[in-house]
């Protein structure tokens, strides 16, 4: 239902687009990790301030959160959430400066019509999603009630309007034993690194039991002190994935914490298990989905509803989804299978003139999908009723 409104917002997109894609190229000359996205959270904050926004940083109690607001308070809620923390060694591979943009763009083509918003607009830069959950801390702050819709957009390497997610948490295996001298006594000594061998392999052994979609990846962060002594301590970190929070509760976490615990068994040595919470699985809601859709259609942009095939991860976006009635479609930024988000490859693309023009394509689709929720009484009750009956 294009209205006056509709193309008021898409000229000023228009307009803004210049500055917007110089930002998103800025960002993504600083990489910067999470909860210290300093310069990104303070670029985004500032381009907000320009046109009027009172924009409220820190947000939640994290000082690279913000949030802008706009229309009228009154009425229905939908915020539009900006990511834009970088990866270690690779940059920006996760293109979240295209996501910081898009939210960018579609925060000042909304301003322009601020006066005359049936409900209110918020523009949420929202850090830390690598790894960090800084979704999950603004959830807990209380910044997420009230809303009506949530939404954002990820770079991908094709046009997806939702992708199931993995549940996730993250376990450290600290191992403790008895250190001697490698050579002269090993007899004495109980290798903490054996521990953490034998919990890789056994966590291998195991794989073979857990339902599709499982994933368990660990990397060794403490492999012992020195050569010539049998290892005191060793550490590992692993990401333990499933397809729903419970089957990770229930099933998958207890198993691999069985495995450290039965090489410390094995070795004679001490194991302590940390469960770093981690994110949920997505909840799409498909009533908002397919309305960004029709907007991606609007623009030329061929897309599928999903893709059983396609690869995923996790994302602190599950959460919010758990929450409030919530999108997170993927767009391509470049052709499907050419490279995939963490890759190096992946991060030049986020800083390309196609990674640009998709971030452009999502900031419209975005613009456009918020201001229907404010405007559309029977897209808002359907949302609602899909996501109660996903709750349910
Ligand atoms: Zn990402």
């Amino acid at each position: 239902m294009p209205t006056a409104l509709h193309e008021r917002v898409r000229a000023a997109l228009k307009q803004h687009l210049p500055q917007v894609r110089q930002v998103a190229l800025e960002i993504h000359a600083r990489p910067e990790l999470r909860y210290e996205e300093f310069y990104a959270s303070q670029h985004l904050a500032d381009h907000l301030a320009a046109v009027g926004l009172p924009v409220e940083k820190p947000f939640g109690g994290l000082e690279t959160a913000f949030c802008a607001k706009m229309g009228n308070s009154a009425g229905p809620r939908v915020a539009i959430l900006a990511e834009y923390d970088a990866l270690p060694e690779i940059g920006h591979a996760c293109g979240h400066n295209l996501i910081a943009t898009a939210a960018l763009g579609a925060g000042l083509a909304l301003a322009s019509i601020r006066a005359e918003l049936p409900g209110e607009i918020w523009i949420m830069g929202t850090p830390a999603e690598e790894g960090g959950g800084g979704k999950i801390k603004l959830i807990e702050a209380g910044a997420f009630q009230g809303l009506d819709a949530a939404m954002m957009f990820h770079p991908f390497d094709q046009h997806l309007l939702g992708l199931d997610s993995l549940a996730m948490h993250v376990l450290q295996v600290d191992f403790k034993g008895q250190p001697s001298h490698a050579a002269a006594a090993p007899w004495d000594g109980k290798s903490a690194l054996t521990g953490v061998i034998q919990t890789f392999n056994l966590v291998d052994a195991a794989r073979v039991h857990f339902r599709d979609g499982t994933r368990v990846h660990g990397i060794i962060t403490n492999g012992g002190q020195a050569v010539n002594i049998i290892p005191e301590t060793a550490s590992a970190r692993f990401s333990v994935r499933a397809r729903t929070a419970t089957y990770l509760d229930e099933v998958v976490m207890p198993q691999v914490m069985r495995c450290a615990q039965a090489a410390a068994l094995a070795t004679g040595t001490e194991v302590t298990l940390t469960i770093e919470k981690g994110y949920k699985n997505v909840v799409n809601n498909w009533t908002l989905a397919r309305r960004f859709g029709q907007y991606l259609q609007a623009q030329d942009a061929p897309f599928l509803e999903s893709d059983p095939d396609s690869g995923i991860g996790s994302t602190d976006m599950g959460d919010v989804s758990q929450v409030v009635p919530s999108i997170h479609p993927y767009l391509g930024i470049c052709a499907k299978g050419e490279s995939l988000c963490h890759q190096h490859s992946f991060a030049r693309l986020a800083g390309s003139e196609p990674g640009l023009d998709t971030m452009a394509l999502a900031a419209e689709s975005l613009a456009l999908t918020a201001l229907d929720v404010l405007l559309d009484g029977d897209l808002r009750a359907a949302a609602k009723a899909e996501f109660e009956a996903q709750r349910a």
